[in-house]
């Protein structure tokens, strides 16, 4: 570890839910990862390949998903479901209604949108809109456990993910701004394809959102100190555990409510596919 650790933010840094997901669950997780880049020195979870495979098949059945969105026969597509996991997510998506008939549909989209000098990032799965009526947030979960509702309301991808189709969408609905109460995010479950997580919007959610949000925002930029987190059972999956003398073993794959796939891409984009979306 660096004797002096970074404590100041680039103010160019690009915000997305990951990071903002990060600091709420360790401040100093945020600061190594994001203030330091840090590069990860230790495995999230336990077993290690086990964690790879599933991280790589849901990574794989997202492109499926978006090639398949973009007009792609089926059959050359089912050809790349190689595994059981795989083809097991592939045929419950197959076999599941998006109910998107007639609905503009805008896969893998990313928006982004000003918060004083940072910017605020969103990369969704599917957006489908139907202009003046209804907007979709689809996003792709390939996780072993469906986590609770409770859970992912409160999760920052539900909060960034409506809060950013109103700031940023307007675009996709005829130059309109999209209406909070249009606006549903679902949660599918590959491996639960028949309890998806439905959270619709409405403009006091709205409105508390991006309100906390740029807050939150405005308080990581000028804040420098950043403490260790007090709840030492998330460092089990944490990788840098090590670095903060919080255990060498990882947690169980089993245990984890983190999802595999979107720990890493996220942090993986590339910041010139954004759409550079003013509002
Ligand atoms: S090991 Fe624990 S204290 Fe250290 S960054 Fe990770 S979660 Fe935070």
């Amino acid at each position: 570890m660096p004797e002096t650790l970074k404590t100041e933010l680039a103010p160019t840094f690009t915000f997305s839910q990951s990071s903002l997901q990060d600091y709420f669950d360790c401040q100093r997780r945020f600061q190594l990862r994001y203030i330091e880049n840090l590069a990860w020195p230790a495995v999230e979870s336990e077993p290690v390949m086990e964690n790879e495979r599933r991280q790589q098949e849901g990574q794989l059945f997202h492109r499926m998903v978006q090639q398949h969105l973009v007009g792609l026969p089926v059959e050359k597509l089912s050809r790349l479901a190689s595994s059981p996991d795989l083809s097991r997510w592939w045929e419950n998506y197959l076999g599941y209604n998006l109910n998107i008939d007639g609905y503009a549909q805008s896969p893998e989209l990313i928006l982004s949108a000003p918060v004083d000098s940072h910017r605020l990032l969103a990369k969704y799965d599917l957006v489908a809109i139907l202009p003046g009526q209804k907007a979709l947030i689809y996003d792709w979960k390939t996780s072993q456990k469906r986590p609770k509702d409770e859970w992912m309301a409160a999760r920052m991808q539900t909060r960034v993910y409506r809060a950013m189709l109103i700031q940023a969408g307007a675009y996709l609905n005829n130059g309109a701004p999209i209406q909070p109460e249009q606006i549903e995010m679902v949660y599918w479950y590959a491996d639960f394809p028949s309890e998806p997580a439905r959270f619709p919007y409405t403009a006091s959610q709205y409105q508390r959102d991006w309100s906390a949000l740029t807050g939150f925002i405005r308080a990581i930029s000028s804040q420098r100190d950043f403490p260790l987190t007090a709840e030492e059972k998330k460092c089990a999956y944490c990788p840098y555990r090590s670095y903060c003398n919080r255990g060498e073993k990882a947690g169980s794959l089993d245990e984890s409510e983190s999802d595999p796939e979107t720990s890493t891409t996220e942090f993986n984009l590339n910041f010139e596919q954004i759409a550079e979306i003013e509002f």
